[in-house]
């Protein structure tokens, strides 16, 4: 039996939209109601049939959904969360794809009515590319998504949010929001962070030229400027929203940093040569567990050579 009937996706950019072609894709029969703020979005989601239903607002969109998922930018969780509140229909599971996810409690728990189950929800799967033309429906295959129900919550409405993202092809994993924050600020948002920081440090460095930098970035800078390009609206929002666990894990980039412009300082050629074995260990370990392929340069294509 499907977990949901009429499933209402609340902002149709690259999840959003992704996540209405995955559910035509593998659920057929369900109702996809879909919205968006940005009138342009909405026409263009009419252009490329991505739903069943387009609604105008967000609380026309969640009416008799059985299923409403929030996929717009973090910074706008409270005010869709207000919005929806009066027209959500009583036993509804109201989710979101949103990248931290403490905040999501934070945001929806006081304006949420009684009756209905605020099971926030994160697929760790995504691109650097925005909008309804960059999703494709196969993007949560075989990725995780991670579900942070609060204390207490309907264990039903849980098997039912797992069962909807199995059904898409990722695998599930359940745990509590302020650790997977942390654990997504280590993976994700001070990797992101980084990229920012390096490719800014870059196009400022005097003596360096920009046509330098571009031309010469394949030694490294290239994979950064690809992180350095995703949408700058979504990670401010997940830098201001997940403060405390990026500081807690900036701290420790910092000292480690540190360490190794010391060891650099002082020719410790031994701190520098185990610090770069062990993360060789930890690639070899990703690529074991199916996140990554094990292509040289992650599988670019080099022409004949
Ligand atoms: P996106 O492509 O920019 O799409 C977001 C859409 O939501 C935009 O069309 C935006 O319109 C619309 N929107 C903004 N405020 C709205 C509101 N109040 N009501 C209705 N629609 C609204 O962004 P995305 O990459 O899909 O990210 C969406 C969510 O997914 C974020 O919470 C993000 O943290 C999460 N996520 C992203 C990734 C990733 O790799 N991109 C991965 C996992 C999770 P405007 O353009 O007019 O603002």
């Amino acid at each position: 039996m499907l977990p949901f009937r009429r499933v209402a996706i609340i902002g149709l950019g690259l999840i959003g939209s992704s996540l209405a072609r995955a559910v035509r894709a593998r659920m057929p029969t369900v109702v996809i109601v879909g919205t968006d703020a940005d009138a342009d979005v909405r026409a263009r989601v009419m252009e490329l049939g991505l739903v069943d239903e387009l609604a105008d607002s967000a609380g026309a969109a969640v009416v008799a959904a059985d299923l409403v998922v929030l996929a717009v930018p973090l910074g706008a969780f409270a005010a869709v969360g207000a919005e929806i509140a009066p027209d959500l229909a009583a036993g509804a599971v109201v989710s979101d794809v949103g990248s931290a996810k403490q905040i999501v409690l934070d945001a929806l728990l006081p304006v949420l009515p009684q009756g209905v189950h605020l099971i926030p929800a994160h697929p760790v799967a995504g691109t650097e590319k925005s909008g309804p033309d960059a999703g494709f429906p196969t993007l949560f295959d075989g990725r995780w998504c991670i579900l942070t129900p609060p204390d207490g919550s309907d264990a039903a409405a849980v098997v039912r949010l797992s069962e909807f993202w199995a059904r898409l092809g990722s695998k599930v994993d359940v745990m509590e929001a302020r650790h997977h924050d942390l654990v997504l600020a280590v993976t994700s948002h001070i990797p992101h962070l980084i990229a920012y920081s390096i490719v800014g440090t870059a196009a400022d460095l005097e003596g360096v030229t920009r046509g330098e930098v571009i031309k010469y970035s394949a030694g490294g800078f290239r994979d950064f400027t690809r992180i350095a390009a995703s949408d700058p609206t979504m990670w401010r929002d997940v830098f201001l929203t997940n403060r405390d666990a990026v500081l807690e894990v900036l701290g420790r980039v910092s000292e480690d940093l540190s360490a190794l412009q010391r060891a650099i300082r002082w020719s410790d050629g031994d701190a520098l040569f185990q610090r770069f074995s062990q993360s060789r260990d930890i690639r070899r370990a990703i690529i074991e567990a199916g996140q990554d392929t094990a292509e040289p340069d992650f599988g670019r294509h080099h022409g004949d050579e």
